[in-house]
């Protein structure tokens, strides 16, 4: 009798389940190394610091209308039917650097924003008067502090205004620019280099011969990268060659927090990517239970250990296992809080019937209708038609079979889909 052949009986499970493979990835990934940036470039990172106001906000006593700085007292009498007229001084524009009083019995024009004169303490809205700039008929009482702006009542200086771990939008970069912070320790965005490698590749924009492709992994996944905060690099496509692959990923990892690459990672005879790093660094090549997307690899690279990601090269496997590895992955490295699995999936309803094959999860192309589902055309995981005319991933568990119209399912949105 013939001997069978024989696998190595340290060989890893034949299959691991999404949640194994994004488990290890997440242990494995670190927070990125802090770094003082302009407040203009931290839009998007999270604060790796605790942030404390220079100076108060407001910065000095303002009016908040148009209209009339005056004693309160001097208008407490005030009505449509009993005018107030009070000589009108000066005018108080906003950037006034002059410092005013303005006495008992008189009046000042000032402009939203301008410094308060010493001794006022209220403003008439200019609506509430003649709009008289020499005299002015006041018809309306006010009361002390009515439309004036305190110093420090928003921001006292020296106070904490913004914690450690705080994303930073446009309205935390305005907090510190106003409060006197032009720069501020944050965690970087990562720096992604992308890497695809196929013999068959041309670059975008030009005419492929008979037997190539556009490499079009390397500019989704660079735009899928913006979408998701982070700074892409793309390296044009690398050539089925073991030697110039490791100069390649050599060349780049000086500069990147982490690399993707895609192709070369399945059964074929020339899967150059698993053939060369399956020896490197602490490089892992899966298979994962998941469709599209089943080959997997992930490890650390080089002196500094970054991380790469291996995706597979069919463009909707490539997009797939971007949006469910390596998107919660460059998060963490972001210092944004720890993705759970599943993550927040949009709640949908299958507007006709699914089939899905056993033992894997599926990631069906759908558009959304509101909140009913509905594939997107042919679901091959070479599909860009498809790709392109669906808003999310239909998230099929891997024990269910067939999804009926009607039943609930979960959606996972398709970057940049959001909108209406
Ligand atoms: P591979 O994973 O290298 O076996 O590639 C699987 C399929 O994806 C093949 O049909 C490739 O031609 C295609 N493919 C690989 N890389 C790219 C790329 N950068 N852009 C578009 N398609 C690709
Ligand atoms: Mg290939």
């Amino acid at each position: 009798m013939a001997r069978r052949l024989q696998r190595p009986a340290s060989i890893r499970p034949a299959v691991i389940s999404v949640e194994q493979h994004l488990d290890r990835i997440l242990r494995t990934v670190q927070v990125i190394r802090p770094f003082e940036q302009g407040v203009l470039d931290a839009q998007g990172c999270v604060l790796a610091e605790d942030v404390t106001a220079r100076g108060s906000l407001p910065g000095f006593t303002n009016s908040a209308m148009d209209g009339y700085a005056v004693h309160a007292a001097d208008v407490a009498t005030a009505a449509p039917e009993a005018p107030v007229v009070l000589p009108v001084v000066t005018d108080i524009a906003a950037g006034n650097a002059k410092p005013l009083s303005l006495a008992p019995g008189q009046s000042m024009r000032i402009m939203t924003g301008a410094p308060m004169p010493r001794g006022a303490d209220a403003v008439v809205p200019v609506e509430a008067t003649d709009g008289g700039v020499v005299r002015v008929a006041i018809t309306a009482r006010s009361v002390v502090g009515q439309h004036v702006r305190e110093e420090g009542e928003d921001v006292e200086a020296g106070t904490v205004v913004l914690r450690r771990g705080t994303l930073l939008g446009p309205g935390q970069i305005a907090l510190l620019a106003a409060a006197g912070v032009a720069r501020v320790r944050v965690v970087p965005r990562p720096r992604v280099v992308v890497v695809s490698t196929g013999d068959e590749l041309v670059e975008v924009g030009r005419t492929p011969g008979f037997g190539q492709i556009v490499d079009s992994n390397s500019v989704m996944l660079t735009a899928a990268l913006t979408a998701v905060g982070a700074t892409a690099f793309r390296v044009g496509g690398v050539p089925d060659d073991a030697r110039a692959l490791l100069d390649t990923l050599e060349g780049q990892l000086v500069r990147a927090d982490a690399i993707i690459t895609t192709g070369g990672v399945s059964m074929g005879a020339y899967d150059t990517v698993k053939e060369v790093l399956s020896r490197v660094g602490t490089m892992q090549f899966d298979k994962v239970a998941m469709r599209p997307g089943m080959p997997q690899g992930f490890g650390l690279l080089g002196e500094e250990s970054v991380p790469v990601f291996t995706l597979p090269g069919n463009p909707v496997s490539a997009l797939v296992s971007f949006h469910v590895f390596v998107a919660p992955a460059l998060r963490m490295m972001a210092g944004r809080p720890e993705p759970s699995w599943p993550p927040g999936y949009l709640p949908a309803v299958a507007a006709e019937t699914f089939r899905s094959i056993p033992g894997k999860m599926e990631f069906l192309r759908v558009v959304l209708d509101d909140d009913r589902a509905r594939l997107a055309g042919g679901q091959g995981s070479h599909m860009l038609g498809a790709l392109a005319a669906a808003d999310a991933l239909a998230v099929i568990p891997a024990e269910v079979t067939e999804v009926r119209p009607g039943d609930p399912i979960e959606c996972l949105p398709l970057l940049g889909r959001e909108g209406p």
